[in-house]
């Protein structure tokens, strides 16, 4: 090729197999360092031909990694190399490198010279067994971000990163995997960037009631989709079932996303799946979530804690005996479930020695487009909860911090303002 053409014109991309392959990297400085050390990670042979290194050269060195030859470039050691990188920065030796390498028929990167070089190296985006490399006609800071946002993107779940070639006729069917994926409180923003990745990467998704069902759609149309969704009083599919589910589909070789509301280890019978399925001997992995016991709350304006008003939260279920939590308002409770129970809930609190009047918020379908907030105290917040006829999915909160919901002050205009409780303390 001429100089006159841009370095990417005539490019023919390749990956290389370095690995027990000499590689020869002229020069000592800091790009010369960038390169040895890729190419160590890559497993390659490095000899490395410099009068002076900096120091993580001499580091890898003094480790074993690469072969450091402390003097400057001569004919004859690029003997025996499959691949040379000259970054010396001295114009002259990088052409002396290139001429010599082309002479021995060994491809030459180039630091200085990309145009004069033989092969160049492409910025790359790694996520498991993905690489992409980006070459941006000879501009290095382009190629890096354009990487960067390719990277993002294969964080983040962006891209189509499912495998497409099965095991199917090549041996031993490979072994699957599961993950417990939190989904958070039902908005599919508050899913988390490695929720995300793993959904990308999915064959089988194992889907809750409560999950954030919306990225549902995204998903490519031959992921298969299992609703396994309870609502009170209707056990879709049985526990034993959904964990036994999870282990078939693994062991097929599939990738299954169990994709749970809230946080997995939350009331959510994250460990027992993830248990049935290591002692299946699949690999699982737990990916926490927003709970809904903070961020439904939040949703309505209510922090669970709030200096001078909470020191702490307890989360319980409205199905279990709640009267030994702290009896003080300066202490949270939260109810998950069991809003049928709410009138048991309010008079096993009260019995336990926390005031009537201690303020009660029922948020229903936080984040969600049914979102509603009812307030009122132990005393009356089941009839007010009657009232207005609340559903499940729906978070109780009780303690102090009600008060501070815009709510409350809606819902309760005689009451003490907070900020009075707040200051009297
Ligand atoms: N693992 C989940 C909780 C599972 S129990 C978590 O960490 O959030 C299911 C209960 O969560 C529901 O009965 C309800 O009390 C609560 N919940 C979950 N999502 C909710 C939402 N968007 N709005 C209100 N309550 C919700």
């Amino acid at each position: 090729m001429t100089r006159d053409e841009s370095p990417t014109d005539l490019m023919y991309p390749l990956a290389l197999r370095v690995a027990g392959r000499l590689v020869v990297v002229v020069g000592g400085g800091p790009v010369a360092a960038r390169r040895a050390r890729g190419l160590v990670e890559a497993g390659a042979t490095v000899r490395v031909v410099a009068p002076d290194a900096v120091a993580e050269l001499t580091l890898l060195d003094a480790t074993g990694a690469v072969t450091w030859v402390p003097r400057e470039y001569r004919p004859g050691d690029l003997d025996g190399a499959w691949l040379v990188h000259t970054a010396t920065g001295l114009p002259e030796v990088d052409a002396a490198v290139l001429a010599d390498a082309d002479a021995d028929r060994i491809w030459c990167v180039a630091a200085g010279d990309a145009a004069a070089a033989t092969a160049w190296v492409p910025a790359v985006a790694r996520a498991d067994d993905v690489v992409v490399a980006v070459n941006a006609g000879g501009d290095p800071r382009r190629a890096m971000a354009l990487r960067d946002g390719v990277a993002e993107l294969l964080r983040g779940g962006g891209l189509p990163l499912r495998r497409r070639r099965g095991s199917e006729g090549r041996g031993p069917v490979a072994l699957g995997s599961v993950a417990l994926v939190g989904g958070g409180p039902g908005d599919p923003d508050l899913l988390t960037v490695r929720g995300r990745r793993l959904l990308a990467e999915a064959d089988v998704v194992v889907v809750d009631r409560l999950a954030p069902r919306a990225v549902l759609t995204e998903l490519a149309p031959d992921v298969v989709v299992v609703d396994v969704g309870k609502s009170p009083g209707h056990h879709a599919v049985p526990q034993d079932r959904i964990n036994a589910l999870l282990v078939e589909h693994a062991l097929a070789g599939r990738r299954v996303v169990r994709l749970k509301g809230g946080d997995p280890y939350v009331f959510g019978r994250g460990s027992e799946e993830a248990e049935v399925c290591r002692a299946a001997g699949v690999p699982v992995e737990v990916v926490p979530g927003v709970t809904s016991a903070v961020s439904v709350p939040a949703a309505a304006g209510i922090p669970v804690t709030h200096r001078g008003i909470s020191r702490g939260f307890t989360v319980l279920t409205g199905h279990e005996d709640i009267g030994s939590v702290p009896a003080s308002e300066d202490h949270t409770v939260v109810l998950l479930m069991g809003v049928s129970r709410l009138a048991d809930s309010c008079r096993a609190l009260i019995a336990a020695g926390r005031p009537a009047h201690t303020p009660v918020a029922i948020v229903e379908d936080g984040y969600g487009p049914g979102q509603r907030v009812t307030t009122g105290t132990l005393a009356t917040i089941a009839a007010r909860a009657a009232q207005v006829g609340v559903r499940s999915p729906a978070v109780t909160v009780i303690g102090g911090v009600v008060r501070l919901a815009p709510a409350w002050s809606a819902q309760n205009p005689s009451a003490t303002p907070v900020r009075a409780l707040a200051t009297a303390r």
